[in-house]
């Protein structure tokens, strides 16, 4: 594993520097949704950096639904998310917390704003704003509504919020400067009308607050100390301030912006995830080929894997794609000493040892995981019939095949040696079943007069247990570029690829959901935590055994 490194990250530094200075007296940090889709590894890489921030300090760690947009938020979204926050073992403080539960506070500040002259009632519409609102090298111009009393304010945002108005026919707007260089500045709206059922207050409100002002006041209110977001937010941290510095609360967050989290080869990106859903391209949120994190559990990733990873990532300013590859190794060096080392053929052909006595069953007893001392070891049966990989078999090989072909002698992995006779074939010429004979002398795999190149798994077909496999590659082939010429997403037809008659050793038969293996060769798979039952098996291969990733 690689080493971890010891010095801070900068946003590390800067909580040590304002705890120097005395700033603060507890570290509060949140990480606030939005329940309009399933998390992704993005969102993981922003929870895991809160919370242990949070852990840390000794400090206290909050989930909060950013849910002031009720038209796109769900319920199903909700449930996944406090789902998936605590399987990465994130402990929050005070409960599932809402944006919308502040939705009085909210109120009452805007009501402020008014009355301190920072905030108008708005009777230009949607285009007409824009309009007003000038560009990147023009200023903006006041509206004509800018200058209203206090007191007309205040009655017409009244009205606004009694439903006197249709949607969209008024704003309230903070009143800061139209001529600001950064636009975020120049009088944003922060009160729209909008007839929307809200999944927490019903119909309560017909008015509802922008994410720039709630957003502030919702980490203010619950006492955040760092509100940390991501890069794009940065624009709006001049925002940010004059909110809560107007809103006047004596403790103000500070916003401090990180670099977003890409993965080469897959989609991330909430917008893009959802296509694939609707699409019906992928089979849920929890497709195993997503990076959602409820698809990536179910692939068979663990927390801890996603933790050496976030920590082999870092945090930075700088935005980049993380090699894929890097999170496949993770995994593996987390599984490796974790997990039992099973045989499994997923592409079954049978092999007769013509030389075995019919009707003959033995135990061999095999080691459940050479790398974790102490894993013991257990029985499988061998007889006559076992079966092999398709592929671990050729009837002319080419030069460094070392597997079973006519004349080789193979070790069948903690058997015997068994050199290859043959093969049987049907009518059209397909391999039905491999012939050898067996060294009673090599039990264990082990000859003190000759050696063998190959070894091969294999199953005793006799009690073998059936199981659908699922293997899977990238969904995207960045090498041919990540969109097409029209801008949808470059595919790879072979992101899953299911072997239906796989074969697995007897051990296997009550493997329960989400249970995690090595299959000696073929990788590290788990048993599907949706689609699998007793009497169908289904298994999701996490990673392959080889990687292309190396620790620096
Ligand atoms: P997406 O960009 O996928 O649509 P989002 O930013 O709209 O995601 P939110 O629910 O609004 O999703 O974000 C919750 C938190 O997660 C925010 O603080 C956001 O900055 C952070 N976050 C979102 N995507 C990433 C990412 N790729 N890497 C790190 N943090 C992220
Ligand atoms: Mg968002």
């Amino acid at each position: 594993m690689a080493e971890e490194s010891t010095s801070k990250h900068f946003i590390e530094q800067i909580i040590d520097k304002d705890l120097e200075e005395g700033k603060y007296e507890k570290i509060v940090t949140r990480f606030p949704p939005e329940p309009n889709g399933y998390l992704h590894i993005g969102h993981a890489k922003s929870i895991l950096l809160n919370y242990g921030l949070s852990v840390e300090y000794g400090g206290d760690f909050h989930l909060r639904f950013d849910d002031t947009n009720p038209t796109k938020e769900k319920e199903e979204f909700v449930k996944s998310i406090v789902a998936d926050v605590e399987w990465l073992g994130a402990e929050f403080k005070g409960g599932v917390l809402f944006a919308s539960d502040y939705f009085d506070k909210m109120y009452e500040i805007a009501e402020k704003l008014i009355m301190k002259g920072k905030a108008y009632v708005d009777d230009l519409n949607a285009d007409e704003i824009r309009e007003y609102r000038g560009t990147l090298t023009e200023p903006g111009k006041n509206s004509p509504w800018r200058d209203r009393s206090v007191e007309e304010n205040l009655q017409l945002f009244r009205d606004m919020k009694a439903g006197k108005f249709e949607d969209g026919a008024k704003v309230l707007r903070a009143k800061i400067d139209m001529a600001s260089p950064n636009i975020n500045m120049r009088d944003p709206i922060i009160y729209r009308i909008a007839r929307m059922t809200h999944h927490n207050t019903g119909d309560k409100w017909c008015i509802y607050p922008m994410y720039d002002f709630a957003h502030p006041i919702e980490d203010a209110i619950e006492g955040i100390t760092h509100s940390i977001c991501t890069l794009e937010f940065e624009d709006h941290r001049p925002l940010y301030d004059w909110v809560v510095t107007e809103a006047e609360f004596p403790h103000p967050p500070k916003q401090i912006e990180f670099a977003k989290l890409y993965l080469t080869n897959v989609v991330t990106g909430k917008r893009y995830i959802k296509k694939l859903v609707e699409d019906g391209i992928v089979d849920s949120w929890e497709d195993p080929r997503l990076v959602t994190i409820a698809a990536l559990r179910r692939r068979g990733f663990t927390p801890e894997s996603l933790k050496t990873f976030m920590k082999l990532v870092g945090i930075s300013k700088a935005q980049g794609s993380v090699d894929y590859a890097m999170l496949e190794y993770c995994i593996r060096e987390d599984l490796k000493p974790k997990v039992p080392r099973v045989m499994a053929v997923l592409d079954p052909v049978k092999l007769i040892i013509d030389n075995y006595p019919e009707g003959v069953t033995e135990e061999i007893e095999v080691e459940n995981n050479n790398d974790l001392p102490g894993a013991g070891t257990r029985k499988v049966t061998f007889s006559r019939e076992l079966y092999i990989e398709r592929e671990d078999f050729m009837e002319e090989a080419p030069k460094k095949y070392f597997r079973m072909f006519p004349g080789n002698e193979v070790r069948l992995k903690g058997a015997y040696f068994a050199k290859c006779t043959g093969c049987d074939k049907d009518e059209n010429g397909n391999i039905i079943a491999v012939h050898c004979t067996y060294d009673p002398e090599t039990k264990g795999g082990d000859c003190a007069t000759r050696k063998v190149k190959g070894t091969i798994h294999w199953v005793n077909a006799a009690d073998a247990v059936n199981a659908e496999v699922r293997l899977y590659e990238n969904i995207i082939d960045e090498e041919k570029g990540k969109l097409n010429e029209d801008g949808s997403l470059n595919l790879n037809p072979n992101s899953l690829v299911i072997m239906k008659d796989a074969k697995l050793e007897a051990s296997l038969a009550n493997a329960k959901k989400e249970e995690k293996f090595q299959f000696i060769r073929m990788g590290y798979f788990c048993v599907d935590m949706k689609d699998s039952t007793p009497d169908h098996l289904v298994f999701n291969r996490t990673v392959g055994l080889k990687s292309s990733y190396k620790p620096q």
